[in-house]
Order: structure tokens, then C-alpha cells, then sequence
């Protein structure tokens, strides 16, 4: 669990739960050159500063250095920063669902939506490191689905497992799954929603980016793939233009649950060894 009593708690944490993974790989800390670690955004993966995050405690409008917070409290290895869903798209890339695949695109969902582009072999940072924050792509017309972000209509506000669950007014989405699947008209419904919001995002995804992968990850994917990957796949098959809906293939995430811990290690090897100018 994340500590919810400020920053320098977690940092606390983080660097008592690498001391432990250390331990017990047997090797010492002095001897590991780098160290990877990924945070919701937004954040300067350069300076490894967050600017601000909604969901931990003393992150809001913080601005504050994790990165070298983290690198004193473990005092040996350099920390090497950047958002998780970046993170996780790394990952994919060098060691998953993406391999090989110079323009793909990440796409968790999951407790919310999220992802990462990747557009003719480098990482979509945009103007100000945000880019590839597709669950904020509006999707939706609708004023009284609202997000979390303030605005409305977004991906996320129909198609995360938070929202689902609280839509249906029960505190975990695979209830909502359950539901539907047992004959309720109300979450079979919501979950039709949530499926056309995720199918007009991969056809926009499709038709602006081109993308020869789309990697989709996260809880609610790999739980309910018919829900999430099959609807994606009909859609793109459907309604994307032809040319670039047959050059992309929609296929599951490999990593799982540990994306971002496994791409934030190769990131965090690659930065070290001066090989991420892909992903900076
Ligand atoms: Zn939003």
C-alpha cells in the first residue's frame, strides 16, 4: 500500500521495499548502478520531479525531486524517474507485447485509463511530458459523466474499473462484470457503454496514429479481454480505415501485472548505459 502521510512516507517505503528486494537477491546495493521508479504523472522524467498527483497524499501541486529524494535514501544506485504508463510502454517494447514494433501504442485499463505512443520508434512526450494520456481522450458528449480530471466524457469516466464500479454503486468492478454476465440489465448496460467508449478511442487511435500495435494492459484487460480487447479488435476491424486497420494488431500485454516495475528496470538499465535516447 502506498503511504497516504506525505512524500518523505513514501520515499520511506520505497526505500525500505528495495532494501528488502536487494536482500534477497544477495547483492548489495553499492554494487547496482541504477535504480528505476515509476509515478503517476504529470512529471519531468529529466529532472526526475513530479509536479502533482491527485492520489497520494501530499503530492498535489508538490513539485517534488522523487528522483533524488529516493537516490540519497538508497544512497548508492542513480534513480532514474518517469510515469508509470511510460514506463510500462518500455517495457512492452523491449521486452514484450511490442517488440520489435517501431510505432505502437500502450493502453492500460485498469482501477483508471492510461497509456503511452510510441510514433516511429521514439516515445511521445508532447510539449510538456503528457502525451499519450489517452483515458483523458473525450470520447463522450454526455456533461453528467464526469472525470476525475475535470472535464467530461472521457474514456476513463466510462471505461475504468473505478468508474464502472461506481456507476453500478459496489466497490469493485469485476462485481459489475459479474452482474452483467448473471443477466442484470443495468451493468450489462454500463458495460456496453464502457466497451463504445474504448472502440471510439482504438478507431481515433488507429485513424491519427497508425500504429502497427496497439498493447493493451492493465486489471480490467486481463480479466475481461472479451470486454475490453475483442470490442477494441470489432471496432478497428469495423470502422478505422482500412489501410491502417490492417497493419494493426491488438494483442494482450505480456508483462502483466509487473509492467511497469519490468520497464522501469530496463529503463533505469538503458538511461545508465546512455541507450534511452528512444524514450527520452
Ligand atoms: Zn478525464
Amino acid at each position: 500500500m502506498t503511504p497516504q502521510s506525505g512524500p518523505e512516507a513514501v520515499v520511506a517505503a520505497l526505500v525500505a521495499s528495495a532494501g528488502a528486494a536487494v536482500a534477497a537477491a544477495k547483492v548489495r546495493l553499492g554494487d547496482i548502478a541504477a535504480a528505476g521508479c515509476s509515478a503517476p504523472g504529470p512529471l519531468d522524467h529529466k529532472t526526475g520531479v513530479v509536479y502533482t498527483t491527485q492520489n497520494i497524499a501530499g503530492f498535489a501541486n508538490s513539485n517534488y525531486p522523487l528522483a533524488s529524494r529516493l537516490a540519497a535514501g538508497l544512497a548508492g544506485p542513480a534513480v532514474y524517474l518517469d510515469r508509470d504508463t511510460i514506463m510500462a510502454a518500455i517495457g512492452e517494447g523491449l521486452a514484450g507485447a511490442a517488440k520489435g514494433a517501431r510505432s505502437y501504442v500502450y493502453l492500460t485499463v485498469s482501477t483508471g485509463v492510461g497509456g503511452a505512443i510510441v510514433a516511429d520508434g521514439r516515445m511521445l512526450r508532447g510539449a510538456t511530458n503528457t502525451a499519450g494520456e489517452l483515458g483523458h481522450f473525450p470520447v463522450g458528449f454526455d456533461r453528467d459523466v464526469r472525470c476525475r480530471c475535470g472535464s467530461f466524457g472521457c474514456v476513463e469516466a466510462y471505461a475504468a474499473g473505478r468508474n464502472l464500479a461506481e456507476a453500478y454503486g459496489v466497490d469493485d468492478a469485476s462485481v459489475v462484470y459479474a452482474k452483467a454476465a448473471a443477466g442484470d440489465a443495468r451493468a450489462a448496460a454500463l458495460i456496453a457503454r464502457a466497451e463504445a467508449a474504448l472502440a471510439n478511442l482504438a478507431v481515433g487511435i488507429v485513424n491519427a496514429l497508425n500504429p502497427e500495435r496497439i498493447v493493451v494492459g492493465g486489471s480490467v484487460a486481463e480479466h475481461e479481454p472479451g470486454h475490453v480487447l475483442e470490442p477494441i479488435r470489432r471496432a478497428i476491424a469495423e470502422r478505422a480505415f482500412k489501410v491502417p486497420a490492417a497493419a494493426c494488431s491488438v494483442v494482450p500485454s505480456a508483462l502483466g501485472a509487473d509492467v511497469s516495475i519490468i520497464g522501469s528496470a530496463l529503463a533505469a538499465r538503458d538511461r545508465a548505459a546512455g541507450k534511452g535516447a528512444w524514450f527520452l
